[in-house]
């Protein structure tokens, strides 16, 4: 089922074609071949007891050949109506029938015809019936005319199966059927043109030079020496006019392992060339070998059989219009032989019409072709005449055919002009200029029309080009349009980023200001006590002073300087920590900085906690940093002192009024960031509350405590720093932040100035 829907449908009535090809090739063979034989047999002493015979056993030979015709074509048969009933059936038979049946049938068929002229003609030779001359010459006629018969055989048997071609082998490319056998069905395009062409040339000499059949045979022997030549001419000529045609098969076929050739190959142009040019050049060798063997029938016939002038005369412009037939008649088989490739080629690559053009226009071709019907009836009725022709009637036709190549040539003008104006708005319109509309060249004829549909193709082509010119411009208005609303918002979009900005920045500040209002008191109850023991030791420290300036004796007076220095020591302690504590606070109060500097963070750390202190009475605050590690980032240091009281604020509230840990520490990864951790050991955050503490005005404080700012303020830091924070905590089991910064210097956005 599958096969059968594979394969194309067998074509209808093949055997009917094939009959009626056989039954015409069969008719030619009996005309051109049959008749001079039998009319040799008939000169046979006891020709007619031979007839007899011969001519029995020769037809039933003769048709037995078409039994074998049929015979050789049944596998295809066979695999047609196996395909038609959809069974299964091996291809292998049909496939070699279809290549062989015509093969064989035209070569049986020419050695059939042979021998039949070689019996006859040795039968004439024993019994001493006309000269070997006669006897060669009849032998020459048979075989040309039966080659000529063969190869038209085989070409018109291949024609009428090709059909059957994508039946039986559907998956042999055209294309290589095409490679394989152009040269083949050229030469016997060739060879059939030459048999047929003698056969014309037979008949002329026996209808207008009055050549009796035994003198036309004879100066057949003329055509030995013409038909060697022209078979060189042919064969060199065909070897080196087709090796670009060759070569392109090469790269097209038989290079394994290649998809062929590219569509702008150059061997295509060359193989198209080639293939243009061939059938005019076969055809004039053809031409050319056709004449002189006319030229030697007419020298043989004056020499041998005294044919007078005339009859020469008129046997030359027989040949001559016979020679003009069969070359007109070549060019358009071998044209037609080589088309499928042409077309092939066309389809397939890129051919550049400039590089192809043939060298004869269609103007020539017409004109010529014109000319030569004209002049071939003329001819042949001049001939029929059959009488010489006077002055009178030679320029009769001299005129008449001059007025024929004159209408001939206003006919193919009338053709070709408009053709040429297409070719040439083709160019134009290939080029894209549309504007210009095709003039109608007339009648509605099938110029005419083909005329009114390319102005048609234009109007249209153009029409879709405008619109498309159109929506082309309306989309470039619209993408621009786009573009500056896409602008327009990325400028408003940059404002308002600048505006958060500056808000985030503010916001910064408002929370550092309200954290320093919640610091004041306790850090003002922190500078009390050492402000309060120098004010207290001042007193005393004075009184010592006095009394050591009054003292009587060397002991008391050192026993009061002790006194004093410890009290000094005091003041000066209690000096240092207030200073520590101010100049902490001055730290932490750093207004906004626009230019990154290096921090120390050893040193925000230590400025935090002393901040802190008083929150941080019943913690035990460890500090773990790395001596080693250089615990420095680039950076606005305001900002991260601002990050860390945040961090040890949350821890200590979290710790509350319990005793806790704090534990802070500082480090340096294996890659050089700088790490540093606040861990608290307080009651640690709920896992629903994990995700949202870095929300902004998320908190669980209460009012007073917290703003829920804290923590989202740290993010928006370290962010800036480039670097990255982390918690980790469970209820029960603290809180540990981590922050990273990276290593080296990290271009930090400029906060922007306060207000
Ligand atoms: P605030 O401290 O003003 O509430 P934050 O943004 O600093 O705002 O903190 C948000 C919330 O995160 C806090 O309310 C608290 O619930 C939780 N939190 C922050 N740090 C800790 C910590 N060390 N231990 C437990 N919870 C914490």
């Amino acid at each position: 089922m599958a096969m059968a829907m594979e394969t194309p449908p067998a074509p209808p009535r093949m055997a009917a074609r094939l009959a009626v090809v056989d039954l015409l090739v069969r008719a030619g063979e009996l005309a051109l071949c049959g008749v001079p034989v039998l009319s040799w047999l008939a000169r046979l002493p006891g020709g007619e007891r031979a007839t007899r015979i011969l001519l029995p056993v020769a037809a039933a030979l003769w048709l037995a050949l078409a039994l074998r015709l049929a015979d050789s074509v049944r596998p295809i048969a066979a695999l047609l109506a196996a395909r038609a009933a959809q069974q299964a059936c091996p291809d292998e038979a049909a496939q070699r029938a279809l290549g062989r049946a015509p093969r064989e049938s035209a070569m049986l068929h020419f050695l059939f015809w042979v021998a039949l002229a070689a019996t006859v003609t040795l039968t004439a030779l024993v019994r001493g019936v006309g000269s070997p001359t006669e006897a060669a010459a009849l032998a020459t006629l048979a075989i040309v005319h039966a080659a000529g018969l063969g190869a038209t055989r085989r070409l018109a048997l291949e024609r009428a199966l090709e059909p059957l071609r994508s039946v039986v082998t559907p998956h042999l490319e055209g294309i290589r059927v095409l490679a394989g056998g152009y040269r083949a069905a050229l030469m016997l395009t060739a060879l059939a043109v030459l048999g047929l062409g003698h056969a014309v040339l037979a008949l002329d000499a026996l209808a207008f030079a009055g050549l009796g059949a035994t003198h036309l045979a004879a100066t057949s022997l003329a055509l030995w020496p013409t038909l060697g030549l022209a078979g060189l001419l042919l064969a060199r000529s065909l070897r080196r006019r087709a090796a670009p045609i060759e070569s392109y098969f090469e790269a097209m076929l038989r290079t394994p392992g290649t998809r062929g050739p590219s569509r702008d190959e150059p061997r295509a142009v060359g193989a198209f060339r080639a293939a243009q040019a061939l059938p005019y050049r076969m055809a004039a060798y053809q031409g050319l070998s056709l004449l002189l063997a006319s030229i030697g029938a007419v020298v043989v016939g004056r020499r041998l059989f005294g044919v007078d002038v005339a009859s020469a005369g008129r046997l030359l412009g027989a040949a001559a219009l016979a020679v003009a037939a069969s070359m007109l008649g070549e060019a358009l088989l071998l044209r037609a032989a080589l088309r499928p490739l042409m077309r092939h080629l066309g389809s397939r690559h890129v051919l550049p019409i400039g590089d192809v053009r043939a060298a004869l226009g269609l103007g020539p071709k017409l004109v010529a072709s014109f000319v030569g019907v004209a002049g071939l009836a003329a001819g042949v009725i001049g001939l029929g005449a059959g009488r010489p022709l006077g002055l009178p009637a030679v320029a009769a036709l001299i005129v008449g055919l001059a007025l024929a190549a004159g209408l001939a040539l206003f006919v193919v003008r009338e053709v070709v002009a408009p053709l040429r104006v297409l070719e040439s708005r083709s160019e134009e319109m290939a080029r894209g200029e549309l504007a210009r509309p095709v003039p109608p060249s007339g009648e509605a004829d099938e110029l005419g029309r083909l005329t009114a549909a390319f102005e048609e193709m234009r109007r249209s082509l153009r029409d879709r080009l405008r619109s498309t010119e159109s929506i082309n411009i309306d989309l470039e208005r619209e993408v621009r349009r786009r573009t500056d609303a896409l602008e327009q918002r990325n400028a408003e979009l940059r404002e308002a980023l600048e505006k958060l900005r500056r808000a985030q920045d503010n916001l910064i500040r408002s929370e550092k200001l309200a954290s320093m209002g919640r610091l004041v008191a306790g850090i003002a109850h922190e500078i009390n006590n050492p402000v309060n023991a120098v004010i207290n030791s001042l007193g005393p420290l004075e009184e010592s002073v006095r009394r050591i300036g009054a003292a009587k004796d060397v002991s008391q007076a050192a026993e009061l300087a002790s006194a004093a220095e410890e009290m000094l020591a005091v003041i000066q302690r209690g000096a240092a920590r207030t200073k520590a504590i101010v100049q902490a606070l001055h730290n932490y109060s750093r207004g906004d900085e626009s230019v990154q500097r290096e921090v120390n963070l050893v040193r925000s750390i230590d400025d935090s906690l002393d901040l802190l202190r008083h929150r941080l009475r019943h913690v035990q605050v460890v500090k773990e940093l790395d001596p080693a590690a250089r615990l420095v980032i680039m950076g606005f240091p305001g900002q991260i002192d601002q990050v860390l009281m945040n961090l040890v604020t949350n821890a200590a509230q979290a710790i509350g009024e319990r005793s806790g840990t704090i534990r802070v520490t500082g480090g340096v990864s294996d890659n050089g960031d700088v790490l540093v951790s606040v861990s608290d050991d307080g009651p640690g955050i709920a896992p629903e509350v994990l995700p949202r503490i870095f929300d902004p005005f998320f908190t669980t404080k209460d009012v007073g405590e917290g703003s829920g700012l804290g923590l989202s303020i740290v993010h928006g830091i370290i962010e800036r720093h480039g670097g990255h924070i982390e918690v980790d905590s469970a209820p029960g089991r603290g809180t540990t932040f981590r922050i990273r910064f990276p290593r080296g210097k990290t271009p930090v956005r400029a906060a922007s100035p306060g207000p």
